[in-house]
């Protein structure tokens, strides 16, 4: 028995957006089988004490049946129950009037809700039709029933004028209605759908002055051009670290990722339908993946030679630009 905890986190349900920064990568949206929860924890649990569960990777609560299914991901853990994050369905805010009083009574005292523009570019960015409207009414209801919001903005080369423009609104609900509210930009990781932003991606010195103040890890914000030069003489390879806690993103078809990046082919650790399971779990375990073995091959200074661009100012934290660089070779 493996004395680490596990966390799975699964695909049940997908989700009502697609948006064009999502780190995971867009999968199609597809309703898993009944029972499917007790076939993965049953899995798992031969060889782990502590497995918590959860029955949504993309979009928080979006099932209909949200508070039984919550109650189910406690029933289905074992030895510790699944945590609520700072995160909520701002597509069921708008939609269900029993939903932020669910949110409640399950201790959630705060909600992220992401900004990519506005209106036409907060829609296009989600892909659906009124996402502007309703993370601006969710906000409202949030603040009515004592909840905190959080704003989140993804800044690029396109949106930057309107990611101001909504700090702005931003500073003018925290002084009339609600004092609390937070605010942060950043660039969003280099994966998933974000990657395609790659030639509209922020350019360190295109970030309005005005938002430096509110934007996350601008104090450790590199150019593309500073992230080379500082890999340029590195020779350690790619590291992932597997840790005491475990966490492992599942797919609706039962593929298993672990949490490092987005649900590709090549991250692929198993598949838990067509898998010895032993084996698929020694995999995980010992970090004896595709990847993870990939990554013992190559070293920075040569990622950074082969896919990095020296002329760029696109701005980056280390840790983004190490994950892009490495995405690229294993696509290679
Ligand atoms: S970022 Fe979140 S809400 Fe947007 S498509 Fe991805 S999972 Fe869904």
């Amino acid at each position: 028995m493996n004395d680490r905890k596990l966390n799975l986190v699964v695909d049940m349900y997908g989700c009502p957006n697609r948006c064009m920064h999502c780190w995971l990568g867009h999968m199609p949206n597809r309703k898993m089988e009944e029972g499917a929860d007790l076939f993965i924890i049953r899995a798992f649990s031969p060889y782990f004490d502590q497995i918590a569960y959860y029955s949504w990777l993309r979009e928080p609560d979006y099932c209909d049946d949200y508070r039984e299914r919550w109650k189910r991901d406690i029933a289905v853990s074992k030895n510790t129950v699944p945590e609520r994050f700072e995160l909520a369905s701002f597509y069921r805010i708008v939609r269900d009037e029993k939903y932020i009083p669910f949110l409640k009574e399950v201790g959630v005292s705060k909600v992220q809700l992401s900004f990519f523009g506005l209106k036409e570019t907060q829609d296009r960015y989600v892909g659906r039709k009124g996402a502007f409207e309703e993370v601006m009414q969710a906000t409202e209801l949030l603040i009515r029933e004592g909840i905190t919001p959080r704003w989140q903005c993804f800044i690029n080369e396109e949106n930057r004028d309107d990611i101001l423009k909504i700090y702005k609104i931003a500073k003018e609900i925290r002084q009339n209605r609600c004092p609390a509210l937070e605010f942060f930009a950043h660039e969003g990781s280099c994966d998933g759908e974000n990657r395609k932003l790659y030639p509209i991606r922020i350019r360190k010195s295109s970030i309005p002055d005005e938002l430096k103040e509110v934007y996350l890890g601008y104090g450790s914000l590199l150019t593309e051009r500073e992230c080379i030069e500082k890999l340029k003489n590195d020779n350690s390879h790619p590291e992932f670290l597997i840790g005491n806690e475990i966490t492992l993103n599942i797919s609706n078809c039962y593929d298993v990722f672990y949490n490092f990046t987005h649900m590709t082919e090549p991250w692929k650790i198993g598949n838990l339908k067509t898998d010895n399971n032993e084996e698929l779990i020694q995999r995980v375990i010992t970090g004896d993946t595709n990847a993870l073995n990939k990554a013992k091959l190559c070293k920075w200074t040569e990622l950074a030679a082969k896919y990095g661009d020296p002329s760029s100012e696109r701005a980056f934290s280390m840790d983004d630009y190490q994950l892009y660089l490495f995405n690229r070779y294993l696509e290679s």
